[in-house]
């Protein structure tokens, strides 16, 4: 590929983005940038400092100290003041606490610089709720990742099980929709598209076609085409 592109991935929890980002990385040897980590990461801390989410002054301090969240044996990790706390962050709990304090401005200030330092080279697939829309707008390709409630909930769940971890289908699925819906309706940054972002439905197709189709659409603008709008 000749030129090394910011490509971004947004999409709603269940939609297949970090899956396919992490394999559309791999594959063209771009880094993956992990953004829903750094803010699991925060919600964490939060709760283990007994941080309460009206405290927007303190939330913000919070985010001192947290990294660039790297791959290290197979596994994404983020560190915290030098502590691997990446193990503790996959849980439901964890992501709804994060949901609900990423609508917090002071944590949304405080995480931008350090996103936009990893995608300052260019070759990286970042991926999040805003990553075309506030924190890479200039982004070379944008894709925003979208499927149906319930299969983004059959997604989750059998993650959730896959990982040794309790689960509840109609739980899961109701957790998503309250996410879903923080997400999408918070003042600052909300989950939507970029006016110019590729919209893929991933609802009933698997992981390689997504990322087949989303590969191609790399190559093509990396030789300077206009590329395929969908
Ligand atoms: O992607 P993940 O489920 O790990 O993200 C957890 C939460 O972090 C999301 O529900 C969302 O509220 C928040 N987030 C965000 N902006 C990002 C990435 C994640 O607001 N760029």
């Amino acid at each position: 590929m000749e030129r090394r592109l910011v490509i971004t991935v947004d999409g709603p929890a269940g939609s297949g983005k970090s899956t396919v980002s992490r394999i559309l990385a791999k594959r063209i040897s771009y880094m993956y940038l992990d953004t829903g980590l750094l803010y699991r990461a925060v919600a964490w801390r939060a709760m283990h400092n007994g941080v309460f989410i009206t405290d927007d002054e303190a939330l913000g301090r919070l985010c001192d100290g947290i990294t660039i969240p790297q791959e290290t044996d197979g596994e994404m990790r983020v560190l915290v003041e030098g502590a691997d706390i990446s193990g503790d962050l996959r849980t439901e709990e964890v992501g709804m606490l994060a949901s609900s304090l990423s609508a917090v401005p002071a944590v949304r200030e405080a995480l931008l610089p350090l996103q936009k330092s990893a995608g300052r080279q260019g070759g990286i697939v970042a991926e999040g709720r805003d990553m075309g829309t506030v924190v890479f707008p200039d982004a070379d390709v944008k894709f925003f990742l979208d499927a149906d409630v319930d299969e983004r909930a059959r997604r989750r769940y059998l993650q959730l099980i896959e990982n040794g971890k309790n689960a509840d289908r109609g739980e899961v699925k109701r957790g998503l929709e309250v996410r879903d819906h923080q997400d999408t309706t918070r003042e600052i940054a909300p989950l939507k598209p970029a006016d110019d972002s590729v919209i893929i439905d991933t609802t009933g197709t698997d992981i390689e076609g997504v990322v087949v189709k989303m590969a191609g659409i790399v190559e093509e603008r990396a030789r300077g085409g206009s590329g395929p709008v969908c």
